[in-house]
């Protein structure tokens, strides 16, 4: 696989000049620089698994995934086997893994499309079984064994893994590939119960080495652990927001060398003048109270940017702070031009983060309005937003969804 193999289907059909001037630049250099920045801090046999699943945190998954592969990382997580396939589709042959359950209707799909499963039960386990006995198969699928260490949520219980390991390993049709389990409270640096969870998963370890049987590759550390030096001497780790650039919490920073891969900006629409009294948005819920003037953007919840956001949400406008006004209607927002500013249509207006003219409120800032974390914020980033991927400084492809649901 190599970097930027993405099939034309998957690029949109339309030069950047065409956009809508609402956009998400994806800057997938700097992915490469946060793998990279990542795999200094490792053990050189440790490998990175770049975790992709909900399209890529929104950034595009078949491009931030080509970008991984090509900086160091050496396989991929994703959470559905729709999103193994699109990567298949894409042209990528690399190991994908299945993060989470299936069900067993997926199971075909799944072996086809060479995906490694995750089982933690030994339903799903007796269906793979089953499967693999129907399907005419190039190799005998990847299976990683799930152990529930504290988040209950997906994994077996620890007293469990030994029965599931013996059977997987005892199927000639089968590869037992990987055990892992998931930290509850990794971005929390204070919370003992990650030392826990990590003492309890290596018991379970012991467990499956006693029976004087390989232990497959091991995993635990998503990026909150691996920032920490947590779980990192095992075979891989699982990033997933450090790749984006975003530290997991405020309490976990990223490395030297780690860098946002998306920004968001969009271009003043309308410029015009309130007088005091004029009401501003829906139900009318700011009004000036001197003369002022505001700018239109295009930009609303039907993007992804909340409606929480305007209590308390601003945007870049060239070097300044501008606070949004009123309501966020659901494709556009007004926002205060600053007094002394020399404001114009068409100039560039940063949502969220750093870009070429300016700053804006970067994706924790905007989660600690909505009340949330950086990972929805960035998830909820909507198709209908191009992405405009950026590689050595020159844009390298463009990609949209006319409406979620559609494209792909
Ligand atoms: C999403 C996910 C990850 C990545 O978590 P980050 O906090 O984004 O690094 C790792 N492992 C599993 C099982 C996941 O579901």
């Amino acid at each position: 696989m190599t970097a930027g193999a993405v099939t034309p289907s998957e690029t949109a059909q339309i030069g950047i000049e065409g956009l809508r001037s609402t956009r998400a630049i994806v800057d997938l250099d700097a992915v490469a620089a946060n793998v990279r920045a990542i795999r200094s801090s490792l053990p050189a046999s440790t490998r990175i698994m770049a975790v992709v699943k909900a399209n890529a945190y929104g950034h595009g998954a078949p491009w931030v995934a080509a970008s991984a592969l090509a900086a160091g990382a050496s396989l991929l997580g994703v959470a559905t086997v729709g999103e193994g396939i699109r990567l298949r589709k894409a042209g990528i042959a690399d190991q994908i893994v299945l993060l989470g359950s299936i069900a067993q209707g997926e199971v075909p799909e799944a072996l086809r499309w060479e995906l490694d499963i995750t089982v933690a039960e030994r339903r799903l386990l007796e269906t793979v079984q089953q499967r693999v006995r129907e399907q005419i198969l190039d190799s005998a699928p990847r299976i990683h064994l799930k152990i529930d260490t504290g988040l209950r949520r997906y994994g077996c219980p620890p007293h469990a893994a030994s029965a599931l390991a013996a059977r997987l390993r005892s199927d000639p049709l089968l590869q037992f590939a990987g055990v892992c389990t998931h930290f509850a409270s990794a971005d929390e640096p204070l919370e003992r119960f990650t030392d826990d969870q990590l003492a309890s998963f290596e018991a379970a370890i012991a467990e499956l080495a006693r029976e004087g049987e390989a232990v497959p590759d091991r995993h635990v550390a998503n990026s909150a652990a691996v920032l920490r030096g947590i779980g990192c001497r095992f075979e891989i780790v699982r990033i997933g927001i450090a790749l984006y650039g975003v530290p997991p919490s405020d309490d976990v920073p990223l490395l030297p060398g780690m860098r946002p891969v998306m920004g968001i900006e969009s271009r003043i629409a309308r410029v015009f003048d309130l007088t005091p009294g004029d009401c501003v948005g829906y139900n009318r819920t700011f009004q000036a109270d001197c003369p002022m003037r505001a700018g239109l953007v295009p930009i609303g919840y039907a993007d992804g940017y909340r409606r929480s956001f305007a209590n308390g949400g601003w945007v870049g406008l060239n070097g300044r702070k501008a606070r949004v006004l009123g309501r966020v209607s659901m494709d556009q927002i007004v926002i205060e031009i600053p007094g002394d500013a020399d404001t114009v249509v068409g100039d560039v207006v940063q949502i969220m983060g750093a870009g070429v003219h300016g700053s804006g409120p970067h994706v924790g800032e905007l989660a600690a309005i909505a009340g949330t974390n950086s990972y929805e914020i960035l998830v909820g980033i909507r198709g209908r937003v191009p992405r405009v991927f950026m590689e050595s400084n020159r844009t390298s492809a463009v990609h949209f969804a006319a409406s979620d649901g559609e494209s792909d």
